[in-house]
Parts: C-alpha cells; sequence; structure tokens
C-alpha cells in the first residue's frame, strides 16, 4: 500500500502518513473511531428498548446487522432475548392460569367443586 498524496510505502496499520501526515484510510482515526464509539453507546440503548419491545423486529434487526452493524445489532439482540423472555414468561403464566381455570370448569361440570 502507498500513500495517494505522496506515493510512500506505508504499513498496512497507518493511518496517517508518516512522510506528508495525509490520512491513509488504512486504519480509523482515533477520534473517528472514538466519536463512532460515543453515537453506538448512545444508541445502544433505544435498539434495545426497540428489541425489548418487538422482539420479531429486534430479532431481524440482529441478523441483519450481525455483519454490518455488529454493536447495534447486539444491542438489538440483547434487547429481542429480553422482550422474548419475557413475552414467554407471560405465555407461560398465562397458560397455568387457563389451565386452573379449566381444571375449576371441569370440576364444577362434574360437581367436585
Ligand atoms: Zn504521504
Amino acid at each position: 500500500m502507498y500513500c495517494t498524496k505522496c506515493g510512500k510505502e506505508l504499513e498496512p496499520t497507518t493511518a496517517v502518513c508518516p512522510a506528508c501526515n495525509a490520512k491513509t484510510g488504512l486504519a480509523p482515526l482515533p477520534e473517528q473511531e472514538k466519536a463512532e464509539q460515543e453515537t453506538k453507546n448512545r444508541f445502544a440503548v433505544l435498539w434495545e428498548i426497540l428489541g425489548f419491545f418487538f422482539p420479531l423486529v429486534g430479532l431481524f434487526c440482529f441478523l441483519g446487522w450481525r455483519k454490518s452493524r455488529p454493536l447495534r445489532g447486539a444491542s438489538c439482540g440483547v434487547g429481542a432475548v429480553f422482550g422474548g423472555l419475557l413475552f414467554l414468561s407471560m405465555a407461560y403464566f398465562f397458560a397455568i392460569f387457563y389451565f386452573f381455570l379449566l381444571m375449576i370448569g371441569a370440576g364444577v361440570t362434574i360437581g367436585m367443586v
């Protein structure tokens, strides 16, 4: 890899050309990386909330962004897991609740209660 401005040979991990200080685009600049990280952190909670309330949407976001936007995808995945668990536990609770109602109802019909 060579510098696009001065043509000097560069290390594959150099962010700035040592000869002319031009950005090489080979490695992210620390400042850019930091700003990007902050943006990701700021929005991570939003994606978690989205995944929490819409586990299916979160799941699809997780699968879709798994490669292109791993952090955002992970946030959606985390939200989807918690939302999904809540949904399953509620479904489980209601299943048991209706089962007991059914049992009581059955008991009443055969004169046990
Ligand atoms: Zn250069």
